[in-house]
């Protein structure tokens, strides 16, 4: 992940009315030059409103969707949400990158490696992946598109606070996002703590 955005244009698709468990919000697509169906669910009316709280959420269909125990993904998510849905103004930007950006496939392959005692980093680079696909240009484009400079980022991650900065988003504050380890995840999270910076 490079810390400049490369692209810069997003446009309006579609918008509507979204009630979720957490509450109403509206849920935006746009089109961008990455052409992901990225999804933005807002809170309230965000449009030039400032140091509202975000969340930028990477997709994890084992996790998010099918409740999967072998990362803090869902748990992450639904907490955002609840968090999102007792304030006034918020955003959760979803961005379509399952497995840190290398795609369900290869997540899976490292799972696999990961089965047989390696940890999630060795795992990517057995795979000749990156450990860190993920790119928040999409995220960054949002934000510029409702003129918003400062921003609560929901995050337990350095990596996406270095790259929000260096584009331009002031981070007032971070608002950890605090996740119960399960015997499945707890390798899972220590490594993420120890090896790639997470606060946890
Ligand atoms: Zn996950």
């Amino acid at each position: 992940m490079g810390l400049l955005r490369v692209n810069s244009m997003i446009e309006l698709n579609a918008k509507a009315k979204l009630p979720t468990m957490a509450g109403l919000f509206d849920i935006y697509t746009f089109s961008s030059d990455d052409r992901k169906d990225h999804a933005v669910l807002v809170r309230g009316d965000v449009m030039n409103r400032q140091d509202i709280p975000v969340r930028i959420h990477s997709e994890c269909l084992t996790g998010d969707v099918l409740g999967s125990r072998r990362c803090d993904c869902r748990d992450q998510l639904i907490r955002s949400l609840v968090y999102l849905g007792r304030v006034e103004a918020g955003m959760l930007i979803y961005l379509r990158q399952e497995g840190r950006g290398i795609g369900l496939l290869n997540k899976i392959k490292a799972y696999s490696l990961q089965d047989e005692g390696y940890d999630t980093v060795e795992a990517n680079l057995m795979l000749g992946l990156p450990v860190d696909k993920r790119d928040y240009s999409f995220a960054v484009d949002v934000l510029k598109y409702f003129h918003i400079s400062t921003i609560k980022l929901m995050t337990n991650n350095p990596a996406k606070m270095d790259f929000l900065t260096h584009n331009g988003i002031t981070i007032s504050e971070r608002i950890p996002i605090k996740s119960e380890p399960t015997p499945y995840d707890e390798f899972y999270l220590t490594t993420k703590k120890v090896r790639m910076g997470h606060q946890l």
